[in-house]
């Protein structure tokens, strides 16, 4: 095996990542010392309402990717086994469990315990159950869940405008729980501020993503797992804005100039799934075969303005309908064909050579489906698929060998595939 060439150029803009996050703790610091509400959240649930609410949100997820990223997720995952949780569930339910127990700093991955809960099952059960969990294990804490019909094969046009009547009307309740909770009124102006600013967040952050369709790629996952963090927590938001801006303008300069995020570019990839949090180290390995990352479809999904019938006039105009829409057109709430079909346009638009694929060994939702996936893909669009076993947060669970092992022959099927 070739060692690994320390090519990987990361965006300057990138560097300003740690003062986002260093502002949203400060925004947490702050909140807990005003006296100020504050809510856990559970990603895909329209934090945009919190801030309009003015709720500080909290989001037990991301800090459990800062555990993992500074190596204590282990430690808190075996504390919350020591308590009975299984092996096998959510590695990131079981960092929070360990952080709490453990009364983690924030810096460290600990969520301080918030004046209420809010979970969604868009994405997963696993969710809703953890935070009832939690809130029992914290004393009782006041939980709000919204429930989401998932969009499947049959689904009819009159089923779908049922569910996102369903959610509108499930978001106008959360509205009231708020209020009665915090004694915080739900203000218009305020709500079209924050929808404004999420609505312009998911769009330049697409935008990067359009400027990857270029070859060479300017932008790698050392820029895109590490951006990731604003969209989940700071959705709505002005500061994070300016951040993606500048990630924009200098991949956009890396593209005049021919500049690539790799010296050299030989194989782009697809990469689905959460990364491993605990090793994102991991991914400088593809540079090894000069071989890069150009399109995250779990990174993208979080850019939420995603359906283009979704306009920004209507998201100004409706900043709580418009969320139930959103909601609905989530990523991970597609049913497996169009699943099959976006990856298909995905990897025709950003002119992929290979899909690989992560079967997260924590999360039922990631995992499941993929080798329809991979089968399909392969069948129908001709492109290889490679899935490899690990877990976003517990080291326990990757063997970075055998996978290094699984990419170099998947590497060298593409290089013959170029060959031909
Ligand atoms: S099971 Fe998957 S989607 Fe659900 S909380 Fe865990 S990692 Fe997230």
């Amino acid at each position: 095996m070739s060692k690994v060439k320390k090519t990987g150029k990361m965006l300057n803009a990138t560097n300003k990542l740690r003062n986002e996050m260093g502002r949203h703790f400060l925004a947490i610091e702050q909140a807990f010392r005003e006296g100020k509400p504050t809510a856990w959240a559970t990603a895909g649930t329209p934090v945009e309402l919190l801030y309009s609410m003015g709720v500080q949100p909290m989001l037990p997820e991301n800090s459990a990717t800062i555990s993992a990223a500074l190596k204590k997720s282990q430690n808190f995952i075996e504390l919350a086994e020591d308590q009975g949780y299984s092996y096998d569930l959510c590695s990131y339910f079981k960092t929070n469990v360990g952080a709490v127990l453990s009364n983690a700093e924030m810096s460290e991955g600990g969520t301080r315990k918030p004046t209420f809960m809010l979970s969604s099952d868009v994405i997963c059960d696993t969710h809703v159950n953890w935070f009832q969990v939690q809130s029992e294990r914290m004393g009782g804490v006041p939980h709000f869940t919204i429930d989401i019909p998932h969009v499947v094969s049959n689904t009819n046009n009159r089923q779908r405008e049922y569910f996102k009547k369903y959610i509108r009307e499930q978001l106008w309740e959360l509205l009231d729980f708020i209020t009665e909770v915090t004694g915080n009124e739900y203000n218009e102006e305020k709500a079209r501020e924050v929808a404004q600013n999420s609505y312009e967040m998911g769009k330049i952050w697409q935008e990067v993503f359009e400027l990857r369709k270029n070859i060479p790629c300017p932008v790698s996952t050392r820029d895109t797992f590490g951006g990731l963090f604003p969209l989940f927590t700071m959705t709505g938001l002005k500061s994070p804005i300016k951040l993606y801006k500048r990630m924009y303008r200098e991949a956009k300069e890396r593209v005049d100039n021919g500049i690539g995020a790799l010296e050299q570019e030989d194989y782009r990839l697809l990469f689905e799934g959460i990364p491993f949090w605990h090793n994102l180290k991991f991914f400088a390995n593809l540079e090894r075969w000069n071989a890069i990352i150009v399109y995250e479809p779990y990174v993208y999904a979080f850019t939420k303005y995603t359906n283009p019938n979704i306009t920004k006039e209507h998201v100004l105009n409706n900043p709580v309908e418009s969320m139930a829409e959103l909601i609905l057109s989530f990523w991970y709430v597609y049913d497996l064909e169009t699943r099959v079909q976006k990856f298909k346009e995905t990897v025709r638009d950003w002119k992929i050579d290979g899909v690989i694929l992560h079967n997260n060994m924590s999360c039922r939702p990631n995992a499941c489906g993929m080798y329809d996936l991979k089968r399909r893909l392969m069948e129908e669009a001709d492109i290889p698929c490679l899935i490899v076993d690990g877990d976003m947060n517990d080291p326990r669970k990757l063997n970075e060998t055998q996978v290094l092992n699984q990419i170099e022959s998947f590497i060298e099927i593409l290089r013959k595939r170029k060959k031909k």
